[in-house]
């Protein structure tokens, strides 16, 4: 039979009303055989991630300080859980061994962890499913990455027709001992799953209808994408647009296996599908994302075409001080590295120092008021016209465009503006393109 992997993000199983609509969201598709569970997250604005308190409890078992208060609502909140879901006590032997594990001074992956490992054992319980401690059996390299020896492993694990309960975010560091992905890694669990299991489909149930084509804090009005391809995701959600971890189309990308983004509240909204390739008719440009903070470090030297190796010393300069750039436009006898201002925090010093050192340049600027805003579309590729439409939308809105980078796979055109042009440009792009074009 085909399988579906569903993911479940931590508001969809925050409480014991959100696991019964995971629940019957779960029995409503018979294909959905192996679910994957988040820790349970924040049921209203001002709530606590159970992770979040996991991570202060370890601090504070660290610090030798009482971690009392943090176990006490992590452990209220799985007893209630389980209570209110019919099978009390279903948590109390994890949360002993939580309780034990701080104590004996567990590490802070190990604790972490434990968030998904209670919330899939109750919701197993409640469910009649299978726990699967994957923990085990999926690897995790040094990286952060799942390892290809995890597959197969996993396949086995979870063969047959039966309903299976995973928990997300962990498994195995090179050493043996638990390790976490980053934050929000449950996504890509789910798709370490669907991966291993050979899934149809994976699903990752959450709290929005899907990606929408622009921030919707800047854009109120902005629309849900129906469709996407997962390299026009990775363009977007790099520049800021975060439903879905950013390293979790990987497995299953490889594998060519859709992802649908639902919404466990409204779960008649259709949603986003992220596949291989999509109808690019119609929307040429899926949508408009970016981020505020970047820093542009402008060299001129006179006759710098002519001169050998000018690029590769800077970005050797940059490199040595563990800085990662972004985009590098240049000019006859100048050139401008794009840098996230984060990354730079306090190198900038010893970077421009370097550069001057290796390059003797006539002047080094600095600009650190950079936003960087990307339209992204498969369908632009061989589509005249189409960077005329973002200069004009800028310029119709008095706009001044100070940097352009556009790849040959014209998969994206990205422009920098000034900061406080940043809200303004996104607007003006995502008007001329997805409301013009629609
Ligand atoms: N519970 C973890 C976090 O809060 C992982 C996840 O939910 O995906 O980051």
């Amino acid at each position: 039979m085909e399988r579906v992997v569903a993911k479940f993000g931590g508001t969809s199983v925050a409480d014991a009303g959100q696991v019964r609509r995971t629940m019957a969201l779960v029995q409503a598709d018979p294909r959905r055989r192996v679910v994957v569970v988040s820790a349970p997250g924040k049921r209203d604005k001002t709530d606590k991630k159970v992770t979040d308190l996991l991570f202060l409890s370890h601090h504070l078992a660290t610090g030798e300080v009482s971690f009392n208060e943090p176990y006490s609502i992590i452990a209220e909140r799985f007893k209630t859980l389980a209570a209110d879901l019919g099978v009390p006590g279903a948590a109390d032997e994890a949360l002993a061994e939580l309780h034990a594990g701080l104590t004996r001074g567990e590490s802070r992956d190990w604790v972490a962890s434990r968030g998904e490992h209670i919330s899939a054992r109750v919701i197993a319980t409640a469910m009649g499913a299978v726990f699967v401690e994957t923990g085990d059996l999926l690897g995790i390299d040094a990286h952060g990455r799942p390892t290809a020896e995890s597959y197969p492993k996993l396949a086995a694990a979870l063969t047959g027709d039966g309903l299976f309960v995973v928990p997300g975010y962990y498994g195995h560091g090179p050493n043996g001992r638990v390790k976490v992905f980053s934050r929000g890694g449950s996504d890509i669990t789910g798709s370490v799953m669907a991966r291993a299991i050979g899934a149809a489909l994976y699903e990752n149930w959450t709290d929005v209808s899907g990606f929408m084509m622009a921030d919707p804090r800047i854009v109120p009005q902005a629309r849900s994408m129906s469709e996407v391809t997962y390299s026009e995701l990775r363009e977007l959600a790099y520049m800021g647009a975060s439903v879905l971890h950013d390293e979790a189309i990987f497995p299953v990308r490889e594998a060519g296996i859709p992802i649908h983004i639902k919404n466990t509240n409204a779960p008649d909204d259709p949603g986003t599908l992220i596949l291989p390739t999509r109808d690019l008719a119609g929307t040429p440009v899926v949508g408009v994302a970016g981020r505020r903070d970047f820093t542009v470090i402008h060299i001129s030297k006179a006759m710098m075409n002519k001169e050998l190796g000018v690029g590769r010393r800077v970005l050797g300069v940059l490199e040595t001080q563990g800085v990662n750039f972004e985009h590098m436009p240049s000019g006859i006898d100048t050139m401008s590295v794009v840098v996230a201002t984060e990354e730079l925090q306090d190198k900038l010093d010893d970077v421009i120092e370097e550069i001057k050192r290796v390059i003797q340049p006539d002047d080094v600027q600095v600009f650190d008021d950079l936003a960087l805003i990307t339209t992204v579309g498969l369908g632009m590729a061989h589509q005249v016209g189409i960077a005329g439409r973002c200069f004009g939308a800028l310029a119709q809105h008095g706009i001044n465009v100070r940097m352009i980078s556009q790849g040959m796979a014209e998969l994206n055109i990205i422009v920098g503006v000034q900061r406080d042009d940043f809200e303004e440009a996104v607007r003006a792009l995502y008007e001329a393109f997805v409301v013009d074009l629609s």
